[in-house]
Parts: C-alpha cells; structure tokens; sequence
C-alpha cells in the first residue's frame, strides 16, 4: 500500500509538474498570441495580414502593370534618345554589345516572340500599308492622292474604306447592343478639293476679322487641317459623335466626352481597330486640337498596342520605325 501510495503521489507530482509545464508553457506562447492578437487581434491580425499581404502584392501588381506599359514607352525614350537603348543592352545582353540595335522589337506586344528578320517582315509590312499612312501638318499627302475602294458604311451618309467602313459599321452595332444606338457618323472620306474649300473659309472668316493672311491660315489651321494634312482624305477617318450632343449645339462638341457613348467609344474602339487620334493631352504632338469624336482606322493589333501605350499616332507611328531599323539591322537585312 505504501509503495502504491508513493507511486500514487510521485503520479500525481508528476502530472502537477508536467501540468505546470504545460500551462507555463501555454502562457508564454499564448502570452504572445494574446499581446499581439488578444481577441480583436485574431481579427486586427488577419486584416492586417490580408491588408498587408494584397498591399504588398498590389504595390508589385501596380508597378508590375505600369513597368508593362512602360516598357514600350522605354522604347520610345530610347528611340528618341538611344541612351535607354544602352541601358537596356546592359540589362538583357549583359555581354558589352550596346550598339548592337537595342532589341527594341523583342519588348514590344505585337513582335515579342520574333526573330530580328521576322520583326522586321511584320513590321516593315504594316508601315508599307495603306493603313498605316500618318497624315498631320508636317506629313501631307498631294492633291493626286486618292484612296481606293470606297464604300459607304451600312447605314450611314459618308464615305470610307471599305475595310474601315466595315470595321466602323460592326463598331456602331456592338454599341448599339449595349444600348447606344445615339452614335453617328458625321464624317468620313474627304476630297481635297473639300479640305480646301473647308480650310479657305475658314481663313476667310479670319481674314474678315483683321487677321493678316498668314495668321489667318495659322488660326483656321487650329481648327481645319489644311488640305493634304486630313486623314479624312484617306478614307480611314471617322467623325463618330452622339446625335444628343449634335442636335443641341449644331456641332461636334468637346462636351461630346462627357456622355456615356464616348466612354463606350473610349472603351471600345481599339477592338474595332480604332484609335482616338486628337488627345487633349497631346495638341503639341498632333498639331491639332482636341477632337473626341475623331477616330482613325489602323487595324485591330495596332489599335490595342497604340491605346495600351498611350501614345498618340505620332509617336507610335516613330516607334514603329525605329524598331523596324533596328530589327532590319540585327537580322543584318
Ligand atoms: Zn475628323
């Protein structure tokens, strides 16, 4: 009994001692837990973490999508500047060969996945096509320019290429599948003789107003693209602006970016290869003023890239060039 009993007592001192442990242990680690968490802390805890963890990852996902977009803008500085395109060997050659053409093509969406000579192919075939013409006041094209194959889109009072006017008669039906049936086309193919009259009327109304011819010309040139600089000319422009905004001011109007049919066109128009082409941000780069409703056909891939960029025609159009060079020099073409 005696030795049961001791066996008993060691039993219990046993069980105390590992019990104290136990607790003593559960109190520094659960100490812990409840300094940081306590009870709101399981909840502060996990909203912190979860805050934590998505900041973290949104702050790489925000420069990872800008560094995305800013790639080809990287191509642009280094087109314009080439001390980029330095830096850019230095980062993906690492093998000291910074005037071997920068690789510029190998950054951008639409030739990632290409050789030098295929780059090169697609891209020189794309800036050697109709669609691609840059029209603007330093690039006019003659009075003997004329685009072929006209056709006048489904439903609609003007004339465009026909490639375009099919784009731009799927574009008006997808709108009017979301309920914006109010879009128009207000203008598409103009002739040079109609740029002109256009233009010298313009100037006119100027000349009346006192100006000299020269600024007459200049200031009619703010609004009306002298003849040979419209890309209205090549039948790849489209005037699209809501019928609302027409109706009450007898024009197209700027206010014409405030209405939810410019916010679909805005949304939209790459996916039917339009481009915006006159920016608010950009009347120094396009020459010409700020025009919502005035868009222009390139086709769908280049109409995604040039919208993805951010970049005005100008400058998309440069870049193109500048990749097709250095692609053409690197296949050794
Ligand atoms: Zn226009």
């Amino acid at each position: 009994m005696k030795r049961k009993q001791l066996t008993a007592i060691l039993c219990v001192i046993i069980l105390i001692i590992a019990a104290v442990t136990v607790v003593s242990a559960t109190n520094i680690i659960g100490g812990k837990k409840t300094d940081e968490n306590g009870k709101p802390d399981t909840g502060e805890n996990d909203t912190p973490n979860e805050s934590d963890t998505p900041n973290e990852n949104d702050t790489p996902n925000e420069s990872d999508t800008p560094d995305e977009s800013n790639k080809p803008d990287t191509n642009n500085t280094p087109d314009e500047n080439d001390k980029p395109d330095t830096n850019e060997n230095d980062t993906s050659d690492g093998s000291g060969k910074p005037n071997d053409g920068g690789s510029g093509y190998k950054s951008f969406s639409l030739t990632s996945g290409m050789s030098a000579a295929q780059a090169y192919e697609y891209l020189d075939s794309f800036l050697s096509s109709k669609y691609s013409i840059l029209i603007n006041k330093q690039h006019k094209v003659g009075s003997d320019y004329a685009p072929d194959n006209l056709t006048v889109p489904a439903g609609c009072d003007y004339q465009m290429e026909q490639t375009a006017a099919k784009a731009l008669t799927n574009m008006l039906a997808a709108a009017r599948a979301d309920g914006y049936s109010d879009l128009i086309l207000y203008s598409g193919y103009r002739t040079y003789a109609s740029q002109k009259n256009k233009f010298e009327t313009r100037t006119q109304r100027y000349l009346n107003e006192g100006y000299s011819q020269a600024q007459a010309e200049e200031k009619a040139g703010e609004y009306i693209a002298p003849p040979g600089s419209s890309e209205h000319h090549t039948g790849l422009a489209a005037d699209v602006c809501s019928s609302k905004i027409v109706s009450k001011f007898g024009y197209l109007d700027d206010s014409f970016d405030s209405t939810d049919e410019y916010k679909w066109l805005k949304e939209h128009c790459a996916e039917y290869g339009f481009i915006m082409r006159y920016r608010k941000d950009a009347e120094d780069i396009t020459g010409f003023l700020y025009e919502p409703w005035h868009y222009r056909y390139i086709g769908v891939d280049h109409a995604k890239a040039c919208t993805e960029l951010s970049l005005t025609y100008e400058e998309y159009y440069e870049m193109l060039e500048k990749m097709r060079d250095e692609a053409k020099a690197e296949a050794g073409l």
